[in-house]
C-alpha cells in the first residue's frame, strides 16, 4: 500500500486505471467489487476511489502520487494472468474468492433466473443442454456454466491453490 491515512474495507473493493481491463475482469470473475470504465481519465479515477472507499490499482506510479490519493497499490507485473496473482497476495484475497458471483462485463452481482425468462436470448443448442441461467440484472448479460464459464476453470484453480500450497 502506498498510503495508510485510511484503512480499506473489509473485503476491499478496487477501482482499477484505464490499462488493466483484463486484471479488472478477472478479478470480476473471482468474485471482487471491482469499478472500471475504460474512459475514466485519472482524476475521476481518483475522485471515485475517494467516494467509493476504493483501492486504485495502477501501474502508474503518477497516478498513485496524486494527492487526493487515498488507498493505492502500484502494480509490477506486466501480464494480467500475473497481476491477479500479485493482487490476491498484496490483498491476502485467496481466501475470498467467489468465483462466478459477479458480472465480468459490469461488476454486478449475477442472480439464478428460471430457463424460461432467458429462453429466447438462447442459442438452440444451449437451451437443450443447460438448466440454470444466471442473469446480470445490470447490464441484463446471460451466463451459463458452460462457455462462459469452463475456459477459467483453470485461472480460478490457479488463484486457489496457492492457498494451500503457499501459505508464506
Ligand atoms: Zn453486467
Amino acid at each position: 500500500m502506498r498510503n495508510q491515512t485510511q484503512a480499506p474495507k473489509e473485503p476491499p473493493s478496487f477501482i482499477l486505471d484505464v490499462h488493466l481491463g483484463k486484471l479488472a475482469r478477472y478479478l470480476r470473475l473471482l468474485g471482487f467489487d471491482v469499478a472500471y470504465a475504460n474512459h475514466w481519465d485519472d482524476p475521476e479515477i481518483v475522485q471515485r476511489a475517494r467516494k467509493e472507499q476504493r483501492i486504485i490499482l495502477t501501474r502508474d506510479r503518477g497516478l498513485l502520487e496524486r494527492k487526493a490519493v487515498l488507498l493505492g497499490y502500484l502494480v509490477e507485473s506486466l501480464d494480467p494472468e500475473g497481476q491477479l496473482q500479485e493482487v490476491l497476495d498484496q490483498f491476502n484475497l485467496r481466501r475470498r474468492l467467489k468465483p462466478y458471483s459477479r458480472c465480468p462485463l459490469c461488476g454486478t452481482p449475477i442472480e439464478q433466473v428460471p430457463k424460461e425468462a432467458v429462453l429466447p436470448s438462447l442459442p438452440p443448442r444451449v437451451a437443450r443442454r443447460y438448466r440454470k441461467f444466471y442473469q446480470c440484472p445490470s447490464c441484463g448479460k446471460v451466463y451459463w456454466k458452460g462457455d462462459h464459464f469452463r475456459n477459467l476453470d483453470a485461472l480460478i484453480q490457479k488463484a486457489r491453490s496457492r492457498t494451500r500450497n503457499n501459505k508464506n
